[in-house]
């Protein structure tokens, strides 16, 4: 049986961290704009923007805040406060606006966030941009998402179309299986071998180890395996992938679709071929196209999300010639 590529037709909400999507609610009042570069793919998605300080009252502009020791996680358990850099603590306030900033999340339906990183509330990886030492990562709001489960992506990698590539063909596979029912162990195959190429591509000892696994199961076993399995494939997605991993993958599934098909993309290019990511991000792009065109699984983008209108001209042009 050959499988087909899975097309998303909803828009999947992402939410974003309020100053990084242009909106000068930053402590000083700035802001950076990290999803102009998308263009017009900026369109395919639902943006939630939200600002957890500014939820929290501090209002713009705002003393800076820290955290007075630990990470965020701390300020959870009421092991760290959070003060003002006039010495106020606002603790209780911060933590409110994480709160409602979280529920404005939930009710947008999302399950994703675009971070600023370096922020005491937002960041994940960094709660300081320049070397303070004032509280540890992650921060306050960027704690509560990492223990939500949230697909966590930091907005300065939007600026790269290879990291965008790899962040977004990640998160709709990411969306998509969180939201598969699965009733059976034929339906979990059909999953795994969608998913599998891109799996092998981020960890290829796991991914074979898993295969093993999945060989040896019987009906029985479905229902206690299922759900660690789910877990285990969802963390796997979070994990980015790298240049050489990507071109090497590309290749791999430009030369199956070469041979099943008969057909040629001009424009891909071999892994040793000497390119810029902007070229190699092109050329992903340009595979995902023919991929949904011709209806053959990229295992690399195993996901794509289309609007319902160009998958009908798709369809129009197909039956036209
Ligand atoms: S709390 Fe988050 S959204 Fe608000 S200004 Fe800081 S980094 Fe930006």
């Amino acid at each position: 049986m050959e499988h087909h590529p899975v097309v998303l037709t909803e828009k999947i909400a992402i939410g974003i961290s309020m100053c990084a999507m242009g909106c000068p609610v930053r402590y000083n009042g700035k802001a950076i704009d990290v999803l102009t570069v998308l263009g017009r793919e900026r369109q395919d998605f639902i943006w939630c923007p939200v600002c957890p300080e500014c939820l929290a009252g501090l209002g713009v502009t705002r003393d800076p805040i820290h955290l007075t020791s630990g990470c965020g996680d701390d300020v959870w358990t009421g092991e760290a406060g959070i003060r003002n850099r006039g010495g106020k603590v606002v603790t209780e306030a911060v933590i409110e606006g994480c709160k409602d900033s979280l529920k404005a999340l939930q009710r947008c339906n999302t399950k994703a966030f675009v971070y600023m990183d370096g922020s005491p509330s937002c960041g994940v990886y960094r709660t300081t941009l320049k070397n303070t030492r004032r509280g540890n990562p992650p921060g306050v709001f960027g704690s509560l998402l990492l223990k939500e489960g949230y697909f966590l992506i930091p907005s300065s990698d939007l600026q790269s179309p290879l990291k965008w590539w790899d962040w977004r063909r990640r998160l709709l596979a990411f969306h998509w299986f969180a939201n598969l029912q699965l009733s059976g162990l034929q339906e979990l195959y059909d999953a795994w071998y969608r998913l599998k190429f891109l799996c092998q591509e981020l960890d290829n000892t796991w991914a074979r180890e898993m295969g093993r696994t999945l060989a040896t199961l019987s009906k029985e076993d479905f229902a206690s395996f299922e759900p660690e399995f789910r877990l285990q494939v969802l963390n796997l997605l979070r994990r980015p992938s790298t240049p050489a991993k990507i071109t090497n993958s590309l290749w791999k599934h430009y030369s199956h679709y070469r041979k099943s098909r008969g057909k040629r993309v001009e424009e891909i290019n071999s892994p040793d071929f000497k390119r810029n990511v902007t070229t190699i991000a092109k050329e992903l792009l340009k595979m995902e196209r023919t991929a949904v065109e011709d209806d053959f699984l990229f295992g690399a983008s195993p996901v794509i999300y289309r609007d319902q209108r160009r998958l009908e001209a798709i369809e129009k042009r197909k039956t036209e010639e």
